[in-house]
């Protein structure tokens, strides 16, 4: 462990070093690039402007900020020799884990940050979307703590399927509605469409979006795919390369599951930025699900956010905002889309993407589970399920990397989902080339039409 006084005092802003920026995002209405006074009737003005810096490399991180950070802050960073040891590898495994927090994942380092701004700005009351609940939870939590109202939004499926985590939200003070609903305009619409509806992130994005917007000194708040969400994830790795170092060790493979890319972007980022300025050479792999591989086999385009369209359009790898992917456990990672930084750097081959069976994903969280004794969630699974391809290929070469994966969060609460593995109930869930073709071209003609 480090010490408190060990805790980044500052964020890093890969925007403001990337050898190509971002391709802007576009405001959904006139088609020009956003303008951070675009920005302020969803977020706050401090995370609109963090959002679209391109300029500076370190944000400080407010005291206030950093006092809630120390609660569980530095996170340990792990020596995987128990996995090490059941694969037979020479590889060394780290993991940073980030399942320590208060609620159980990393969601809660952009929460806090996203609440205090609110609450600096004057702001009342916060909405969010989400799925399984952990951001939800985060968020909750984060209102509670700087004295916000939450008003969530939650997947409809697992508002009813994952009733602990609404449970959770509830006991921090949160009201949450499942998704999609009769209270906004959006939810209506879409039910009147389709009455049975089992709700997606695009349609509670949409609602909590429309809610914001509708309600005075009300902001919305999100808890992945955007740039200053993945912004105050850094803290991830700038811990992480502090604690590398005192292990005498430097990752040659970093690797995070990804549904939108913020505890990816999180750890890898800051170790990027010496790939970017001095020369190092370490891969960066986000582990997708198979059953929503935007990053493998989506298209890079400007798609919206969420399923009504009334957020910006944001360039990235999409398989379009109608996407229903399957209902797959790792309920974090079922996002259409790739934030925008992540997309710009995969196609300029700065990382790379993998995708990952359920079936697998859960094989390498039982493995994870019996040789460290930490159940991983669903969503961490796949990034285990990376490693352990990296570190069986070390087998095969005799080759002694160093790599290091985020543990995202942990999996207690999602025992449902183990119990169906370990019952053998759970399937793979292919999706054809024909579908994600059919898509993208609904996407593109709805753009242009
Ligand atoms: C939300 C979540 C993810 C996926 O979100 P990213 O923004 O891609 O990090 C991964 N793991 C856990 C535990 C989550 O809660």
């Amino acid at each position: 462990m480090l010490p408190e006084s060990e805790i980044p005092t500052q964020w890093y802003n890969i925007q403001a070093d990337m050898p190509n920026k971002p391709v802007p995002m576009l405001n959904p209405k006139t088609k020009e690039p956003v303008t951070p006074e675009d920005l302020y009737m969803l977020f706050s003005c401090e995370a609109s402007e963090q959002e679209l810096n391109m300029t500076d490399s370190w944000i400080d991180i407010p005291e206030p900020v950093r006092e809630m950070y120390a609660n569980y802050r530095c996170t340990p960073l792990v020596r995987a020799y128990g996995l090490e040891e059941a694969l037979g590898t020479p590889a060394h495994i780290y993991f940073k884990n980030e399942s320590v927090s208060p609620i159980g994942s990393h969601k809660l380092n952009s929460a806090l940050p996203q609440a205090y701004y609110c609450k600096q700005e004057g702001i009342t009351n916060v909405t969010t979307e989400t799925g399984a609940g952990q951001w939800g939870a985060a968020l909750s939590y984060a209102a509670k703590v700087f004295g916000l109202e939450a008003a969530v939004y939650q997947v409809k499926v697992s508002y009813e399927q994952k009733p602990y985590r609404r449970s959770i939200m509830q006991t921090f003070g949160a009201q949450v509605t499942p998704s999609p609903s009769m209270s906004t305009r959006a939810g209506k619409d879409i039910l009147t469409l389709y009455p049975n509806h089992q709700g997606s992130l695009g349609t509670a994005i949409s609602e909590a979006v429309e809610l914001a917007m509708m309600t005075p000194n009300c902001k919305y708040t999100l808890g992945s795919v955007l740039s200053h969400v993945t912004l105050h994830q850094t803290v991830i790795g700038l811990e992480a390369e502090k604690q590398m170092e005192l292990a005498g060790e430097y990752p040659d493979v970093v690797v995070a599951c990804f549904g939108g890319g913020s505890n990816f972007g999180g750890l890898a980022f800051p170790f990027m930025r010496h790939n970017i300025k001095d020369g190092k050479t370490t891969r960066f792999v986000a582990a997708e699900p198979a059953s929503c591989p935007k990053l493998t086999r989506g298209e890079f385009c400007y798609d919206y956010g969420d399923e009504s369209g009334y957020t910006p359009l944001i360039p990235m790898f999409t398989l379009g905002h109608n996407f229903r992917p399957a209902n797959i456990h790792a309920g974090g990672l079922r996002y259409h889309g790739a934030g925008l930084v992540a997309s710009q750097l995969l196609k300029d081959g700065l990382m790379e993407a993998v995708d990952i069976e359920q079936i697998e994903s859960f094989e390498a969280g039982t493995l994870f589970a019996a040789s460290e004794g930490i159940i991983p969630a669903p969503e961490s699974c796949h990034a285990i399920a990376a490693t352990i391809r990296e570190a069986k290929k070390c087998i095969e070469t005799g080759e002694q990397k160093t790599i290091l994966f985020c543990l995202s969060g942990h999996g207690l609460i999602d025992m449902a989902a183990y119990d169906q593995y370990l019952a053998g109930n759970l399937i793979n869930n292919s999706i054809s080339d024909e579908t994600i073709a059919s898509n993208i071209k609904e996407l593109k003609d709805s753009l242009n039409g």
